[in-house]
C-alpha cells in the first residue's frame, strides 16, 4: 500500500513555493497539506493552487506554521533567511523531518538548525536540482585530482531581482572545490576584481552577473597552465528545484534523525559516491 507524505510549504506565495505547489500536484506518494507564506503577504487566505495558477486545491495560505504542523509528515522552507529560524524551531518541537532550500542563512537561523537536527532529519540545500548536485560531486573530485596550484574561478548568473551575491550554490561550489583539496573555504569570500592587484596562486574566486530572467548558470573553471578545465549547470526552469525538493523531502521522512544533503539522497543506492 503507499502511503500518502503530508507535505507543507514555507515561502508558498513565492516564486519557489508556486513552483512546489505544482510538483506536488503532480507527484505521486504526496500530497500539500499546509501552505505558509509571512503574515502581511496579499496571498493569506488565499487557495495555495489558485496563488500557483492552477485550479484550487482546498488549501489556503495561511501565516501561522505552529497551528499546522502537527498535520505534516515534512516541510519544505523556500522562503528568506531570517524566517527559517522560526520553521526550524516548530519543526524541531513537532518532530517534523525538514528540507530548507532558502539560501542566505542568518546566524540566528543557523543556530536554530543545529539544534534542530538533534531531533527530526534535516536537509538544507542551496541548490535542490539533482543534476547539479551531481556537479558538486565532479568539482570535488576534480579539485582533488588537479594541483593544488590551479587557480579555480566560480561564474554565476542569475535574474535581477536575487538578492544575495555570489549564489548559495556559487559557494557550496567553493565549497566543494576546497573540501577536493582537504580546505575550508575561507570566509567571508570576495569577488574578483573587486580588489586591484594579482590573484593568489591557486585561490578560489567568485564572478558574478545579475540581471534579466537568468534562473540560474555556474560555471567552474579550473584553470592552470597551458589548460582550463570547465565544469558548469545550466537551469533553464525553476521547476528543477522544486522537483527536486520534493523528490528529497519524500526520501527525507523515512530518514533518522540528523543533518543530510542532497548527495546522500541522490547517490544513496550507491556504496561509494565518490
Ligand atoms: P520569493 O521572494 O519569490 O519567495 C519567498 C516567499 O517567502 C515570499 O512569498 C515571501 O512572502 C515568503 N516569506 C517571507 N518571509 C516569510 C516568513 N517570515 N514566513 C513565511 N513566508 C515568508 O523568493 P524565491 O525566488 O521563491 O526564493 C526563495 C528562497 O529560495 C531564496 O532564499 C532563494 O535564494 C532560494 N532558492 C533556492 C533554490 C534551491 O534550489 N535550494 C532555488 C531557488 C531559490
Amino acid at each position: 500500500m503507499t502511503v500518502t507524505s503530508r507535505v507543507g510549504i514555507v515561502g508558498a506565495a513565492g516564486r519557489m513555493g508556486m513552483e512546489l505547489v505544482k510538483v506536488l500536484r503532480d507527484t505521486p506518494g504526496a500530497r500539500l497539506a499546509a501552505a505558509i507564506d509571512r503574515p502581511d503577504g496579499a496571498s493569506v487566505g488565499k487557495d495555495a493552487g489558485e496563488v500557483a495558477g492552477l485550479p484550487a486545491i482546498g488549501v489556503r495560505i495561511g501565516a501561522d506554521l505552529a497551528a499546522v504542523i502537527g498535520g505534516l509528515d515534512v516541510l519544505i522552507d523556500f522562503s528568506t533567511g531570517a524566517a527559517v529560524a522560526a520553521t526550524a524551531t516548530v519543526c524541531g518541537a513537532a518532530g517534523v523531518a525538514l528540507l530548507v532550500g532558502t539560501t542566505a542563512l542568518d546566524e540566528n537561523a543557523r543556530h536554530q538548525l543545529d539544534a534542530a537536527a538533534g531531533k527530526i532529519p534535516l536537509l538544507i540545500s542551496a541548490n535542490t536540482s539533482l543534476a547539479l548536485n551531481v556537479l558538486l560531486n565532479l568539482v570535488r573530485q576534480a579539485a582533488r585530482a588537479l594541483p593544488a596550484g590551479y587557480d579555480i574561478e566560480i561564474l554565476e548568473a542569475h535574474h535581477r531581482h536575487k538578492i544575495d551575491a555570489p549564489s548559495g550554490t556559487a559557494l557550496a561550489l567553493g565549497e566543494a572545490a576546497a573540501a577536493g583539496r582537504g580546505e575550508r573555504l575561507a570566509s567571508p569570500v570576495g569577488v574578483t576584481g573587486a580588489t586591484a592587484g594579482a590573484r593568489q596562486p591557486g585561490s578560489i574566486g567568485f564572478s558574478v552577473v545579475r540581471g534579466g530572467d537568468v534562473v540560474g548558470e555556474h560555471d567552474v573553471r579550473f584553470l592552470g597552465p597551458g589548460e582550463q578545465l570547465r565544469l558548469s549547470h545550466v537551469a533553464t526552469d525553476r521547476a528543477i528545484f522544486a522537483r527536486g525538493a520534493v523528490a528529497a523531502a519524500l526520501w527525507l521522512v523515512k530518514r533518522p534523525a540528523g543533518r543530510y544533503q542532497m548527495a546522500d539522497f541522490i547517490f544513496k543506492d550507491q556504496l561509494d559516491t565518490e
